[in-house]
This record gives C-alpha cells, structure tokens and sequence, in this order.
C-alpha cells in the first residue's frame, strides 16, 4: 500500500447513480485512506458508507464536501477484489457501489449494539398474530419486520417509531432475542469464552499490573493458546488483564473457531482409485503449472468427487496458495463441512449467508489473518483469501449460485473470472453439469475430467417409473402413494433399512379451490395461488409470506364446498403416519426448519437411524451420502415439468438423477421409485437410465434449434410499480426506446411476467436473447440510463443478466 498523503479521495457509494462521488479528506483522515477502505461520508441528507476507490489531489470542480470517518485502518478490498468488483459491474450492469457492498462482510452500516432475530416460539406467534391482531399494532410491525431477516435495535427504531416499548416486550416473552454485535475490529471486546489468548512477546522493561505479571506467568508456564474463560479460572482479575496486555501487544487475542461442521464422525481420508487418482493429477498439474485452467469433474453420483476436492485443496496448500470450495447451500452439507475441518482443521474457515454479521466478520478476518481454505455459499467467492490456488464449486449445476437481487451475478461464473484473475485453477464437479457447462467442455472451454462409476464397484440404484395413470385406472383412486411405493417401503420398515421421499413443494395442498365455481384462493399481492398449511391452520403465500385463514365460504360464490387440491409434503407425511403407523418420519422443508442447526439436527437424527423414513422437498436431494438409504421414492416427477421455463426439462432431468443418487451409497444396493404421469417425457425416461449422454443430446438439439443459452445470451429486463398504470406506461417507454432492435438481438415483449404480480407490484418483461454479448451490453446500459432519465423509483428497474428463472 503506498504511503501517501491525498486531499481527496473518489467513493463508491451503494446508490443506483453509476458514478464515482468525490470528497475532501480532513487533515486526520489525508495519511491513513487507501483504496479499498471503507468511509462515511456524507451524501444528500443521508451519511453512507461507501468504498474509496481512488486518493488524489486533483481539486473538483464543485466544492466537494467533507468525508466523515475512516472505518478500516486496512482496506477491506484489495486490488484484485476491487477488479473483479469492477467486472461484475460491467457485465451484470449493476451500480458498482451496490456490487461493492455486496462483496463485504459486513452491510453497509457499521452495526454495533443490538441485532434482534425471531424466536421459534417467536416465529409461531407471529404467524398466529398476522391473522388475528390488527396490522398498525407496534407488535405486530416488530415481528412482521422481523420475519424477513434479524435487524438492529437501531433499524426498528428508526423504521418504526413505536417499536421501542414492543421489541421490549417481545424479548421478556421470549419471542425474539437480542444479539449483541462487538465492535468490528477489536476481538478484544468479544466474551472471554469466545476468545483465546496466548503470549506474545517476552515482556521487557515494563510495569506489570499484579493480575498482568500472573497472566503472563499463567502462559510462560502453560505455552500455547487457551480459551480466556480458563485463563479467568487460574488468575483473578484475568480476564481484564489479559484484554489489556493485548492492548500492550504482549498477548495477542483470537477469536475461538467456531464449532460448525464439528462433531461429525469424519472418515479416514480413502486412497484414491484409479479413476480418481487420474481427474486427480490432471488437476494437480494445473495447480502446480499456476496457469489458468477450468476443469469440469463430471462424475455419477457416489464416484467420490469429494476425495478430489480434498486432495486437489491439498495439492494447492502445499504449493503454499489458497483454496476455496463453494458449495449451494452449506446448512444442507454439514458431512461436507465436517471433512473439511478433519482435514485441514484450523485453516478452514466458512463463510455463510445465515450467518450473522458478526459471525461473518469473524470468520473474514481468519481469512485475511491466513485462514487458507474457505468453504462458502455464492458470497463466499469474494473472501478475501491471498495468493489463490484453487476454486472448487461444487454441485456447479445448482441454481442457487445465482443472486436473485441487485447485483444479479453468479457466483459460478463470477469464481472462473477470479480464478484467471489469479492463474488459479477452477474444478466444477457435478453429476448432472449444466447444459452451459458441459457445451463448454465439449467446445474446449473447460478441460472434461470423467468419473463414470461409483466407488468400489458399487452399482448406480435401479429406477422404476410408476405410471400414475394407469395407477388410477387400476385402483380408481386418487393416491399419494401408489401400491408398489407403498409396498417397497414397508419391506424397507422390516428390514431397518431407510427410506427417502422427495415431494417438491412444501404445505400441506398446492392450493385451496371452490367446487362449485372453480375459483382458487390467490394472495392478495401476488397473482399466486395460497398454499395450505395445515399446522399453522392458514394458507401461506411463498413468495410474499402472506397468510390467510381458509375461508369457510367460497370468496367468490359463497358456497360452501372448499376443498384442497394437490399434496405438499405436510399432507404426504400425514399421509404415511396413516398408512404405516408404526414408521418413525421426520420432514425436511422450509417449514421445519428455521435455522441452521436445525437442518443439521434432523439429518443427524436421520443418518443415524432414529428414523425410518425422511420426507422433504429438494433440499433432501442435494449431496446427502448417507449409507442405510435403499430406497428412494419420487412422490411426482411431474410438478417442475409443468414450468414456463426453456430449462424445465433440464431441471427435472437433475434433480430426478440427484435424488436418485441418494439411494444405493453404501454397500447395500438401493432402488428408486418415480412416480409420474408424464413416464415418456425424455427428461424423466432418461434420468431413470441414468443417461446423461442422452438427455444432452436431445436438450442441446432443443436449446439450438430455440436459441437459448449456450448458443445465445440472455438477459431479462423486468419494469414493476405498485400501479398498474405506471407499471404498464413504463414497459411501453422502454419498448419504444428499444424498437427497432439493435442487429444481433432479439427483444421479446413488452409481456406481462410469468408471475404478473409479485410481492403488490405488477410486472412486465422483455426478454432478450443476443448473438453478441457486446450488443445485449450495450442495449442494457442504454435501458438503465433511460430509467436514471427519466427518474424512474430505485427499484422499477431490473436487469437480470444470464437469468437462472424467468418468474
Ligand atoms: P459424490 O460427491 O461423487 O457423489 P462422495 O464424494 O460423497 O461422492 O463419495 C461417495 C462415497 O464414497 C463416500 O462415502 C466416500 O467416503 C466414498 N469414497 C470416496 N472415495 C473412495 C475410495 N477411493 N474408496 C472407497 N470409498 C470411497
Ligand atoms: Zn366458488
Ligand atoms: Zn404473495
């Protein structure tokens, strides 16, 4: 970092404006602001925090005002984060500012006191209360606000002026907790059972307090780290002593790692097989050449990709680089997580969405401490590692790489432009790659690497198709579970083996319909049919969370013959408890589970076999390798089919060949039954021959023929208003401004969304597909300057470059 002296500095500030905003630095701030440092500044009426980007003395032409405070000492960003910031901006045409923040730990205000989170107890009653109590009571805003994400003390009580004396009253019953956020870059300040101590340095010349010279001694005596709590134990008073010989730099203070992914019976590493030690030193050879270099690891389901990972992370930490390991969801892999602490112990450090700001900051400054394995969700892409190695982005297929809001990136392809920002290698591993991806192989783009059998000979589970239809005609029932399904899970009762139940949808029934008129209950602001939910005795909106009584009458005719259509997971566990009494189920959904222990818990409870049968929605589908599973049973295959998405079929095809996997891993053979009333549809047909081959065949023929993505480049241009009127005025600017198409794309709509009204806004799309991703760019940028123009609200407009779902 050079040393310098500058009276002005350029910021980046989380806005919608695309441009740089310049202040002043006071006398204090001139020696210590660097770019990639966080400030405050003043902006408007507002202050934010933004991120210098550049120091200078060129005097600007308006009088810029003064900036406020310095929050780093260190920048946050260093130049190549900065860079890769600066590419998201570009290609995702998302405000640099907003893509910046989103790449810190931290959100942009500097949080410190309290941060209130729901309760379970909490999370009931507001449920309870959204229906019965009146929406302007103070309570009710609280857990309303609340049931989206956790929010500072400060927040509530800005937002909502009443709020002081309801979060009070809240938190005495229980139903919501405070969390106190320490200060940001002092672990000193942290609980003295959260840290650890350990000496420093000799201390020479200085005065000892008595409590301070016996926390020393307490070290001399005892070398190594050790939690301060026991510290406090040895020496009276030593807790304070020992905060402030760290102040003297006599010991230094660490956060203790936390126990994530702990206490799971981790595996001795395996030697590699064959096919393994071969994907292997392809990839070590990359690492150690330090160029640039994507490999695609497709390997079926049990071929032990996680071996490779292990060895490849190993490979870069010897050639004294970093590694990272991202992953769709870690809550769902904590097995994976375990492996990782097993092998490279201390040096792992996990970033993840449901982790509190505090949490996050803490396993930020591990990494930039030298913490040399990150394992991370999409965010985790921008960890702060030095002298990276090796990206491996595991389940590469998994859509959940993808942001959904502003900065729309992916954080797959967002590891590949770091990655050869780096000389670092890339390693995707699926068994289902993405059509994208495996073109890209088949092109010369990526490097393919094949694991085409399960380890040690094991077979890939045998799938059956149950034709649902001829079920019906067979037993003139409409049945959740057909008799073969039925059948193969009470064998698997009485043999105590177990039995996973894949039900894509959660809630008890799809929806709730009137009889007599056919009307479907819908969400007030969405233009969405309301899932039943039988324990909470309401119907839920999943998009906006509003929930409603069941009506006793048809809102629409009055009568009295409401019934409910379809099965969520809810009924289909209600279901099994009746046709198999004595079957211990346990349900995984959205539904029962709030936090990240609790996915953990019931897994754990699952995996070892206190229960016969786990029912849930896709989450069970991802990367669980748990041995005593045998059977595997799909209640519909048919539900995703039914999508407005050119990727329906993609997505049935993977999730049907990830669920499959799930069967048959250890060395008991497992089988896997689907049921289905479309058993001839190509994506269904060909994940029960576990051919992949086939299914790219037919799906690359349909994306070329259509001209969607990989042989073009997509983007979706989304305008939305509360009013319709402005909403539909909006779309017919922007159509004008984008008719004629420029050459090399093709512009699709204005149209009303697949979802036309989401969370009360209404909705209108252009969808976009570009020979040229220069052209589809430019087009772009060209549509956000016509919104800033035409002032049009923050949120109106939204671009969504490469988009994964076209809701
Ligand atoms: P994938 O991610 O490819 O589905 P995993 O990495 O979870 O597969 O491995 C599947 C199972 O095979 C795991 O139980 C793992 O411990 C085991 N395994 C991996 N490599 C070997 C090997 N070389 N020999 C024996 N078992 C192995
Ligand atoms: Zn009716
Ligand atoms: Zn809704």
């Amino acid at each position: 970092m050079p040393e310098g002296y500058y009276h002005y500095c350029d910021v980046s500030l989380p806005v919608p404006l695309d441009q740089l905003f310049t202040y002043s630095l006071p006398e204090t701030l001139r020696h210590r602001v660097a770019p990639g440092c966080r400030v405050i500044v003043p902006f408007g009426p507002r202050r934010l925090t933004g991120v210098v980007l550049r120091c200078h003395d060129d005097p600007p032409q308006m009088e810029a005002r003064e900036a406020l405070r310095l929050i780093d000492a260190q920048p946050v960003l260093d130049d190549n984060l900065l860079a890769l910031g600066k590419w998201i901006a570009a290609y995702y045409c998302a405000p640099l500012g907003e893509v910046l923040r989103g790449m810190l730990p931290l959100a942009s205000e500097i949080r410190k006191g309290k941060i209130y989170s729901l309760t379970d107890a909490g999370r009931d009653a507001a449920r309870q209360l959204l229906l019965d109590a009146a929406a302007e009571d103070p309570v009710v805003q609280v857990l309303r606000a609340l049931e989206s994400r956790p929010l500072s003390a400060a927040y509530l009580a800005k937002k909502l002026p009443l709020a002081d004396k309801a979060v009070r009253s809240l938190e005495k019953r229980g139903f919501i907790f405070p969390e106190q956020i320490e200060e940001e870059r002092d672990p000193a300040r942290a609980p003295s059972d959260r840290l650890r101590v350990e000496l420093l340095a000799f201390p020479a010349n200085v005065k000892l307090a008595k409590a301070e010279r016996e926390v020393v001694a307490f070290l001399e005596l005892h070398p190594g780290s050790h939690n301060l709590k026991d510290v406090e134990a040895a020496v009276k008073n030593g807790s304070a002593a020992a905060r402030s010989l760290h102040r003297a730099k006599i010991v230094v203070l660490k956060r203790e790692p936390m126990a994530i992914g702990g206490g799971y019976a981790t595996r001795a590493p395996h030697a590699l097989n064959p096919p393994q030690q071969e994907a292997f030193a392809k990839i070590r050879d990359a690492i150690l050449s330090r160029q640039f270099e994507t490999f695609l690891l497709h390997g079926v389901t049990g071929s032990g990709k996680t071996e490779v990972y292990l060895c490849a992370i190993e490979t870069a930490l010897a050639a004294g680089r970093s590694a990272m390991l991202l992953v769709p969801e870690i809550a769902l892999t904590p097995a994976m997580a375990g492996q990782f602490f097993a092998r490279f112990g201390d040096r792992v450090a996990i970033l993840h969405s449901a982790f509190s700001d505090s949490e996050r900051a803490e396993q930020w400054r591990k990494i930039r401490a030298g913490g040399a394995v990150v394992v991370g969700t999409r965010s985790g892409v921008f960890a702060p590692v030095r002298n990276l190695g090796l990206i491996v982005v595991d389940e590469e297929h998994d859509q959940s790489y993808k942001q959904e809001e502003t900065p729309r990136y992916n954080g797959h392809d967002v590891a590949i432009v770091r990655a050869k920002a780096a000389g670092a290698t890339v390693v995707l591993g699926s068994a289902t790659p993405s059509l994208e991806s495996r073109y890209n192989a088949e092109r010369g783009k990526y490097t393919l690497i094949e694991l085409p059998d399960r380890v040690e000979a094991r077979q890939m589970p045998q799938v059956e198709l149950i034709d649902m239809r001829v079920e019906f005609l067979e037993t003139r029932k409409q049945a959740t579970f057909s008799r073969r399904l039925l059948e193969a899970i009470s064998f698997r009762l009485e043999n105590g083996e177990q039995t996973m139940l894949l039900l894509n949808r959660r809630g008890f029934s799809s929806s709730v319909a009137c009889r007599a008129c056919g009307e479907r209950v819908s969400c007030v602001n969405c233009s969405l049919t309301l899932t039943y939910h039988r324990r909470d005795r309401r119907m839920l909106c999943h998009y906006c969370n509003y929930a409603e009584k069941v009506p006793s009458l048809c809102p629409k005719c009055q009568s009295e013959h409401i019934y409910f259509l379809g099965v969520g997971s809810e009924k289909v566990e209600e279901e099994l408890h009746r046709e198999l009494p004595k079957a211990r189920i346990a349900r995984l959904d959205r539904d029962t589970v709030s936090g990240k222990r609790h996915y953990e818990s019931i897994l754990q409870n699952f995996r070892e076999g206190h229960y016969d049968i786990l029912v849930g929605t896709q989450m069970i589908a991802k990367g669980h390798d748990i041995p005593n599973v045998t059977l595997v049973g799909v209640i519909s295959a048919d539900i995703g089919l039914g999508m407005p998405d050119f990727r329906a079929a993609e997505r049935t095809f993977q999730i049907l060949t990830q669920m499959s996997g799930r069967a048959g891993r250890g060395t008991l053979p497992g089988i896997v039954l689907i049921q289905t009333i479309n058993p001839d549809h190509y994506a269904v047909r060909l994940a029960g021959l576990h051919d992949y081959q086939g299914f790219y065949q037919r799906e690359i023929e349909f994306r070329k023929a259509m001209r969607y993505p990989p042989f073009s480049a997509m983007a979706n241009i989304l305008v939305r208003s509360e009013k319709q009127e402005v909403a539909l005025r909006m779309a017919a600017d922007l159509g004008q401004l984008l008719t004629p198409p420029p050459e090399k794309l093709k512009i699709m709509g204005p149209a009303e969304a697949p979802v036309p009204r989401l969370k009360n806004e209404y909705r209108y799309q252009f969808l976009i597909k570009a020979a040229s991703r220069v052209a589809l760019n430019e087009l772009l940028r060209r549509a956000r300057d016509f919104a800033l123009e035409r002032k049009w609200g923050a949120t109106a407009l939204v671009i969504d470059v490469d988009p994964v779902t076209l809701m």
